[in-house]
């Protein structure tokens, strides 16, 4: 099976055989991808044109429509969704739920937003500012939709999710989108985009799909486009120069890799709550979805006089793990996504095992060697503050490095040699060592999570992306932003402040949602 794109209204396949795609159980090839030959300046010029005119008739509250009414067609055909999930990716039902309905939860908080926007198409700032002696001469900001397309270059291991969380941001912000998703696990992104164009429920040019290599699609791209990138640090750094030599180059977000951490606070004692609900969070971290999340804990900074107790308690746990076949119901934690993932997860592992040694393994069954299975490893550093790669190299699977640490000051500087990260949490009651935590550390990161007895029976967990809240973080995490509500439609939308008399607002604020966005 060859997977085809959907550019220009049509499904088109490349001209060469492309990229093998896997069943990741077994390492058999289910599919190739390919956009070889394939017009994509077309592409791009069909989606400016029919896309962007399309949405920009339509209110917030009718686009939102639309975003409930792809949320319809793929809950709809949810069932055939985890069988692709299981074969392409090794998802087990957990997993592969987490990626799609993840993806149509998302869509309809986003459709729901759209609603409450009823029938205005962008956004004016509250207030004004008087920039004369006399109220004769005012500002205000207002903020419109950039008609240009939205390209959204997506990872491996979010193939719905990924996708659906940027659509609806574009889509619900009046952008055509053009999704790119990574070719070794396309088939579950195509699948859904078949489903959706099948069902009609888009108006042309507003949904395109790429199946293979970006090609030369980035510098076709113009100054009101935008390039929504999530994946690797390396390939984020590859577009952000690519972009940077461009003569009007088109927005760029980029989502990239981070290692993450949590810490168990200093009033965390064994056998408390808290100390079960990080243990059982950290076991969550090398189990669900195989440890391929960008979100997942990598480091966790333990108390100096605990860390033997919850190496114990982790190690006992892992052991205890079942890696198998993602059908097994009895299996517990499925493989990678493929036997090249395994390798670069295992050359990562022997990295850190440089200033870190091994704790426990889950056991390994007897695999294939094309598959992508890998044992959930759990390691221990105590040399935190000379050690260099347990904090900068990601291993991209089920592995964490356990470090003691002597007090707060020091784990936020350790946190910290991580260059900037998505998530951080700490599971404690302290109320100043939050504050500490918040102080210290919210500007490295993009969200987190506070973990007391109260919250450690609500929340979502320290890996799941949520809708209201932002997604992203700085420096090596990519710098970039997403979610939010609606500080999501941002990044596609202008911010132009407007200097007139104040009769000209009262005109403008029939369309415009006043908000501070
Ligand atoms: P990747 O190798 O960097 O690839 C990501 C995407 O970029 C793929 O669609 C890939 O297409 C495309 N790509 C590669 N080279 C390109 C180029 N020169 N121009 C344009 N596009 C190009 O990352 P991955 O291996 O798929 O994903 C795993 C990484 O993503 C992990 O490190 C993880 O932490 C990170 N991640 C981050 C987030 C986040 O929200 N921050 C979320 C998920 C994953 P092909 O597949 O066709 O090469």
């Amino acid at each position: 099976m060859k997977l085809e794109s959907y550019l220009c209204g049509t499904w088109q396949a490349g001209q060469k055989e492309g990229r093998p795609l896997v069943d990741a159980s077994t390492g058999a090839i289910i599919a190739t991808a390919d956009a070889t030959g394939i017009d994509l300046a077309a592409a791009v010029e069909y989606a400016r044109s029919r896309g962007v005119a399309a949405l920009a008739e339509m209110y917030f509250e009718e686009r939102g429509a639309l975003l409930a009414a792809i949320a319809e067609v793929l809950t709809r055909n949810k069932e055939s969704y985890a069988e692709i999930a299981r074969r392409n990716s090794g998802n087990n039902a957990v997993d592969a739920a987490i990626d799609i309905d993840g993806g149509i939860f998302t869509l309809k908080t986003y459709a729901r937003i759209g609603k409450t926007l009823g029938s205005t198409r962008g956004f004016i700032e509250p207030g004004m500012d008087q920039l004369s002696r006399e109220p004769v001469f005012m500002s205000r900001h207002v903020w419109t939709t950039r008609p240009g397309v939205a390209v959204q270059i997506n990872a491996f291991n979010f193939r719905s999710w990924g996708m659906w969380e940027k659509t609806a941001q574009s889509l619900l912000a009046g952008v055509p989108s053009i999704v790119k998703p990574a070719t070794s696990t396309a088939l579950l992104t195509e699948r859904m985009i078949r489903d959706v164009v099948a069902s009609n429920v888009l108006p042309d040019g507003v949904l395109s799909l790429l199946c293979g290599s970006a090609g030369d699609l980035v510098n076709l791209l113009g100054p009101m486009d935008s390039v929504a990138f999530t994946g690797s640090a390396a390939t984020g750094m590859l577009l952000r120069k690519q972009v940077a030599a461009m003569e009007l180059p088109p927005r760029l977000t980029i989502e990239a890799d981070s290692v993450n951490a949590t810490i168990i606070g200093p009033d965390v004692t064994v056998g408390s709550d808290l100390f079960d609900l990080a243990v059982k969070e950290v076991i969550k971290a090398l189990s669900v979805k195989v440890g391929q999340l960008c979100t997942n804990i990598r480091r966790v900074f333990v108390p100096q006089d605990l860390v033997d107790a919850f190496c114990d308690a982790v190690a006992e746990k892992i052991r205890a793990l079942r890696v198998g076949d993602p059908a097994d119901t009895a299996a517990y934690v499925g493989p990678l996504i493929n036997a090249e993932q395994r390798d670069v997860a295992n050359a990562n592992v022997a990295r850190l095992l440089q200033e870190a040694r091994l704790i426990a393994e889950a056991p390994l069954p007897d695999v294939p060697e094309g598959s992508g299975f890998f044992a959930p490893t759990l390691l221990r550093c105590d040399e935190p503050d000379t050690a260099r790669a347990v904090h900068e190299v990601e291993v991209f699977g089920p592995c964490a490095t356990i470090l003691p640490y002597e007090n707060l000051d020091q784990v936020a500087r350790l946190v910290g040699k991580a260059g900037g990260s998505l998530a951080l949490s700490l599971f404690s009651s302290d109320r100043a060592a939050q504050k500490q935590v918040a102080s210290r550390l919210a500007a490295w990161h993009g969200r987190i999570l506070f973990v007391d007895e109260e919250v450690g029976r609500n929340h979502t967990g320290h890996a799941i992306v949520v809708p209201l809240c932002t997604h992203g973080g700085p420096g090596r995490a990519g710098g970039g932003e997403e979610l939010g509500g609606l500080r999501g439609l941002r990044f596609h939308m202008q911010r132009t402040a407007l200097q007139d008399g104040s009769g000209m607002f009262d005109t403008l604020g029939a369309e415009l949602h006043e908000t501070t966005v």
